[in-house]
């Protein structure tokens, strides 16, 4: 039997880098479940007239910040008198965090932090560099908040769903491949894929729920575990032709990483890290703080990939490449 938890309460949560990828998916998601959502922005921010506004539009409250400023940092949090803060700064910015932990602390009535995870469990995945050093970073966050006695989940929400391209930090920006297929070795080491919105739903149910607090929430949705081979496939069904395959050595992979080119390289090291050494799988969700998502909430569905490609082929349709 589930446990019951308190998933459908409301709370007075506070979303930094709504602007990002993944924080817009999250900022909408906590709209959507009825949160009251603070959307901490830098004013100078170019895409503030667009993604900020929509959110604003949408009842999101705009407030400006930077999280390296402690004080003012603690000022917002107490008038605001914020529940949950999530965090969701990207990756030249993960040490930032350190004083928005410090700020939390100062504050004191902050239920749960979800820091900037949204990726592999840091603590299990090992990739070769330039990755290595934003998982120690992701990975020293996570030590300060246990250290702190705050609350935390960390969200480890594996592949986003789209086409994993290597050199790609946003890959569900860009349409899965129509020219050829990049396959990583013989690409059958599987992923989980898990859409945007998915990412941002899931996330906004585990902020109340008592199951979650200080847990490593792994999403991992067994529809769409599937390797390279089989996303292939799925992409031809939908644009109805088939595609050259190009094979993309180990060390093709490790190349690219060793460039050390930012963002693209990371990406590389990571990519590496899932279709070469099986990092989203090799571990079993069974740790006293791991939780699978799929268990927390076992009613609700995932969006499949093959909904997911329905999407990218409809974008296909609209705005047709040349
Ligand atoms: P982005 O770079 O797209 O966005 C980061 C946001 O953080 C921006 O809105 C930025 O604001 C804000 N920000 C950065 N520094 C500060 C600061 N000091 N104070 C206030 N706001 C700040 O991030 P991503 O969405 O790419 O990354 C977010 C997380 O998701 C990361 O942990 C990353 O590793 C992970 N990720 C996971 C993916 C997956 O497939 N699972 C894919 C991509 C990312 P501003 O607009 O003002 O610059």
């Amino acid at each position: 039997m589930v446990a019951t938890s308190s998933t459908e309460r409301t709370s007075r949560v506070l979303i930094i880098g709504a602007c990002g990828f993944i924080g817009h998916f999250i900022a909408q998601a906590s709209l959507d479940s009825g949160q009251t959502t603070y959307v901490l922005t830098r004013s100078s921010s170019a895409l503030w007239s667009t993604k900020i506004k929509a959110l604003h539009d949408n009842g999101a409250v705009i407030l400006h910040g930077d999280i390296e400023k402690h004080e003012v940092m603690v000022k917002i949090m107490k008038e605001h008198e914020i529940d949950i803060v999530i965090s969701v700064v990207g990756g030249e910015a993960i040490l930032h965090q350190l004083s928005l932990v410090h700020a939390i602390k100062s504050v004191g009535t902050i239920k749960r932090f979800l820091p900037s995870e949204f990726g592999h469990d840091v603590d299990r995945a090992d990739p070769v560099e330039p990755g290595l050093s934003m998982y120690k970073e992701k990975r020293r966050v996570r030590r300060l908040i246990e250290e702190s006695g705050i609350s935390y989940t960390y969200i480890c929400c594996n592949s986003v769903a789209s086409w994993p391209y290597h050199d790609n930090i946003h890959p569900s920006e860009a349409l899965p491949p129509l020219d050829h297929f990049d396959i990583y070795g013989d690409g059958s080491i599987k992923a989980y894929f898990v859409a945007g919105s998915d990412i941002g739903k899931f996330t906004m149910k585990t902020i109340n729920d008592t199951r979650t607090v200080n847990k490593v929430v792994h999403f991992r949705p067994p529809v769409n575990h599937l390797n390279i081979n089989e996303l292939a496939c799925l992409w031809e069904k939908k644009i109805q032709r088939t595609l050259p395959r190009r094979i993309v050595s180990e060390s093709d992979l490790l190349k690219a990483a060793s460039e050390n080119i930012i963002p693209q390289s990371i990406v590389a090291a990571f990519t590496h890290d899932i279709f070469f050494r099986g990092c989203q799988t090799f571990f079993s969700v069974s740790g006293t703080k791991d939780v699978d998502i799929g268990d927390l909430y076992p009613d609700e569905c995932f969006r499949t990939m093959d909904e997911c490609f329905d999407e990218f082929l409809m974008k296909l349709k609209e705005k047709p490449v040349r």
